[in-house]
């Protein structure tokens, strides 16, 4: 194992018989993980990119088994912020020193393109970056995005197991997922993506696939999330992804893709009170405090225990600072750009 982890930290290569290999052997963690270390410093320093998540509507017309806003799930108070409210929260976020603004929902058709481009020029006028987190959108919607200035695109592929992908995302098409990366690169949109881990049905052949898939398409921005049952969705009764393992790809995301910006991800510290720390040193170079209202933050629980909530966004920033500033490292001062395209900044 140590030969492989050399091996990745040298040529950000592995093969997918490789990557297997270290993703079932769990004596190699705490090496890989100093790794990911490692080249994360190298590549992208000692810097940490904070986003504002703003969470505006838990509206989705979707229905994944995993997740707890899954359009049958009518147990959940649903919400949508009005536009001068999601600006005041994007201006309260960028105020707080905050130099990205990332909009997030479930796919509600309620915000329109229209709707959306308004809101994505208001908050241009901020001076912030501006990532999107809407769900699959034609190629014209990201086109109209991009032309009203966002710049940034996350849409998780959650599996590249399509069988699995069915299985759990019922009614959607993974072919149609996979165009919609493309899709955001030729909009010129900043690219990211992940995978849940732990999906009850995942093998460590398919997480390796995932890890080569980010690879494939030459994401900009990786989350890796574990797997956390919410008790009003069809997996309530699942066995939950393990946060080592997730820890795990995460690490070897970095060593494949050695510039690109990773999140030490909220599920992370949900299922352990360190593990947005673990990520931050292995591999993890970006956190997204959340700036959502608390009033709304407790409606948006995609899993349970979704960590920090009851927060002012003010509280949530400082203890994350303070979380940063604990382990030596500073909150980067720019907008994080993926570095190849940091001349944009
Ligand atoms: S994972 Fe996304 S698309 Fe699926 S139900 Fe949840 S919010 Fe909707």
């Amino acid at each position: 194992m140590k030969n492989l982890i050399k091996k990745a930290v040298q040529n950000h290569n592995l093969n997918r018989e490789e990557l297997i290999a270290l993703l079932e052997d769990d004596n190699c963690a705490p090496a890989l993980l100093a790794a990911a270390d490692e080249v994360r410093k190298q590549y992208v320093g000692d810097e940490i990119h904070l986003r504002g998540l703003i969470e505006f509507s838990n509206f989705c017309k979707n229905n994944c088994c995993y997740c707890g806003l899954r359009r049958d799930n009518h147990r959940l108070e649903r919400y949508r912020i009005d536009t001068p409210t999601i600006l005041k929260l994007a201006e309260h976020a960028a105020a707080m020193g905050l130099k990205t603004v990332v909009l997030q929902s479930g796919e509600d058709p309620w915000f329109t393109t229209g709707r959306m481009t308004e809101i994505i020029r208001g908050i241009k006028k901020l001076g912030v970056a501006l990532t999107l987190s809407t769900g699959e959108k034609s190629l014209q919607d990201y086109q109209a995005y991009r032309e009203a200035g966002a710049d940034r695109f996350l849409l998780r592929i959650e599996t590249t197991d399509r069988d699995l992908y069915l299985r759990h995302d019922p009614g959607m098409s993974w072919d149609s997922r996979r165009q919609c990366l493309a899709d955001l690169r030729t909009a010129g949109l900043e690219v990211g993506s992940g995978c849940l881990v732990g999906l009850p049905g995942q093998t460590t052949a398919s997480l390796a696939d995932d890890i080569l898939f980010f690879k494939q398409i030459d994401a900009d921005m990786i989350g890796i999330g574990p797997f956390i049952p919410h008790p009003d969705t069809p997996l309530r009764n699942a066995e939950g992804g393990k946060l080592d393992l997730a820890l795990k790809v995460m690490a070897l995301t970095r060593l494949l893709l050695p510039d690109i910006n990773i999140p030490a991800t909220t599920a992370m510290e949900t299922l352990a009170p360190d593990g947005q720390i673990r990520a931050l040193q292995g591999g993890a170079n970006v956190i997204m405090p959340n700036v959502t209202l608390t009033a709304y933050r407790k409606h948006y629980e995609l899993y349970p225990g979704k960590s920090a909530t009851g927060y002012t966004p003010d509280e949530s920033l400082q203890k994350v600072i303070e979380k940063i500033n604990g382990i030596g490292r500073t909150v980067c001062k720019t907008q994080g750009f993926h570095i190849r395209n940091s001349k944009q900044q």
